[in-house]
């Protein structure tokens, strides 16, 4: 083992909430010291790993931009690789890159109350090595998905097939699918992103869907942003877009809340006018479920629907029979013929990266946390987790959360207090923490944090709501206690 060295603030995770935690901590708490540990060898998170033809964002980059450096690409919905050079050049502005400490995957964390700190261990892929490091407060931005493995459900009678099969969280350097018949399993947002993308090579790009999801078409730059641009620098522009796109977002979401039916037609007609006439939208477009009960697919200037009236790609809903040799059988009796098969079938969650939590030498179970403000965790002091909206941008969450780390920080030292622990709710019951019904997130609720039933344990998915909360909001309420070092946690994980 390497010696232990120590900083106040330690950030798991380099992606765009980690480098967004550490400016947040430059720009407010300047004289706090902090590291970053990083599991990989680079910077950038989800947008460095995935690297499937045509990948990009969903959201705006006004609104999964940091609150305090303007995306100024005039391209609102964009590219992985400009997501990447985004955050990396954050991270070279703020003096972040020089605090990151790579191939240190976080494996376990050790909250010790006699002393106030935390004894965080991290295996070194490069060396082998464990290290150890102390630290007062552990931020972790560690994403929300394993990143080893992508999620495939069981494909029946795979092994017979003679074609290539890829996942998109893994990416062959090598492969080339010009000329190449291709079948996209899946009808979520990588799903929608990669067809039209293959299909600009492809002999013909399939996607193949068990049932069908919202598809909304956004246009991939911004008018309104286009248009200030012209008469404000980027600095003025930069927020009234955002608000703007924050405002519309959350229109969309509450309107798609209290008018289903409503918002269900709208998106129906959206998707009829821009297919060929006399396509089938009820059964490749219009899902049973309600708008927004899973997150809602943008291709950006109708990408999707392009690729389908050209006859480039097709949608198939169906069940899967069996692999053969050739391609996939379908229960209906149809055949799917293909060289390449692409399983967008989703990810894997994984809360923390993986890493285990201890107080007082006993290990957290999350299921019995409770999540406080959507950032910490009932019984664990001196801890805040990034998970960003469902509804919304990831980072605009991000970016309140390491807003409020700071404040709770600034106010530790102002009280001369060390330790900030949230208390369950006393009562009433309680929720899964992600309202999302999408396999992905009902394969993992079980062992997640939960959420209460008012603030300050639940989680309203409102940024405007949030923003009041936790820009503005107490510090101190019901449901946290300050203290110094002493005495051991006692439970506070609700019976
Ligand atoms: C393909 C795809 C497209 C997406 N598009 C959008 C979108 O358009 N809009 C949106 O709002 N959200 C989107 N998301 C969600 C997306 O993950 C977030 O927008 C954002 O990238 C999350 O950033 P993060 O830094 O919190 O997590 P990540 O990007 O996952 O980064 C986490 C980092 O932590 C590191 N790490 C994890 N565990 C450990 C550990 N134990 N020790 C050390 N380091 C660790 C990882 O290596 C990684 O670098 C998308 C997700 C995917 C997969």
């Amino acid at each position: 083992m390497a010696t232990t060295d120590h900083v106040d603030v330690l950030i798991v995770g380099a992606g765009l909430s980690g480098v967004g935690a550490a400016c947040h901590l430059i720009r407010n708490c300047p004289e706090k010291t902090y590291a970053v540990l990083e599991a990989r060898g680079t910077i950038g998170g989800t947008w460095d790993l995935f690297r499937y033809p045509g990948v990009r964002s969903d959201s705006d980059m006004f609104t999964l931009g940091y609150s305090f450096k303007p995306w100024t690409n005039p391209k609102a919905i964009a590219d992985g690789d400009a997501i990447r050079s985004y955050v990396r050049e954050t991270a070279r502005e703020y003096g972040v890159t020089d605090h990151i400490r790579f191939h240190h995957r976080v494996v376990r964390a050790d909250w010790d109350s006699a002393t106030a700190r935390w004894t965080v261990t991290a295996h070194r892929a490069d060396s082998g090595e464990d290290v150890t490091l102390t630290c007062d407060f552990l931020f972790t931005c560690s994403g929300y998905y394993r990143y080893d493995e992508g999620y495939t459900p069981p494909l029946p009678g795979v092994e017979r097939f003679a074609g290539r099969i890829v996942h998109p969280q893994h990416w062959p350097e090598d492969l080339d699918h010009s000329g190449a018949r291709v079948v996209v399993i899946g009808s979520g947002a990588t799903a929608v992103t990669l067809v039209p993308a293959m299909a600009e090579q492809a002999d013909h790009v399939t996607m193949l869907q068990r049932s069908p999801t919202y598809v909304m078409a956004l246009p991939s730059r911004d008018v309104v942003a286009d248009a200030l641009r012209r008469v404000l620098p980027e600095k003025a522009v930069y927020p009234v877009v955002r608000w703007k796109n924050v405002l519309l977002a959350t229109a969309n979401f509450q309107l798609s809340r209290r008018a289903p039916a409503v918002v269900k037609r709208l998106l129906r007609r959206a998707a009829r006018g821009r297919l060929p006439v006399g396509y089938d939208v009820d059964r490749h477009f219009s899902p049973r479920y309600d708008p927004w009960d899973q997150r809602l697919c943008v291709v950006p200037d109708g990408d999707l629907f392009t690729a389908i009236t050209r006859g480039r790609a097709s949608i198939v809903t169906d069940t899967i029979d069996t692999f053969t040799e050739t391609g996939i059988r379908l229960r209906s009796g149809a055949e799917l013929e293909a060289d390449v098969v692409v399983t967008a079938t989703g990810l894997n969650l994984l809360a923390f990266g993986g890493m285990t939590l201890h107080v007082d030498g006993t290990e957290v179970d999350l299921a019995d946390t409770v999540a406080y403000k959507g950032m910490m965790l009932s019984g664990v002091p001196n801890f805040a987790m990034t998970i960003g909206y469902t509804n919304a941008s990831w980072t605009l969450k991000a970016d309140l959360v390491a807003t409020y780390v700071c404040r709770l920080l600034r106010h530790l030292d102002r009280a001369g207090q060390q330790i900030v622990t949230p208390l369950p709710p006393p009562g009433g019951e309680l929720h899964p923490i992600i309202d999302l019904s999408a396999g992905y997130v009902l394969r993992s609720l079980d062992a997640l944090p939960k959420q209460g039933a008012r603030a300050p344990w639940r989680l309203h998915q409102n940024y405007t709501r949030d923003v009041l909360l936790m820009r503005h909001g107490r510090l101190t309420d019901e449901g946290v206690r300050f203290s110094r070092a002493g005495a051991p946690e006692r439970s506070t994980v609700r019976a």
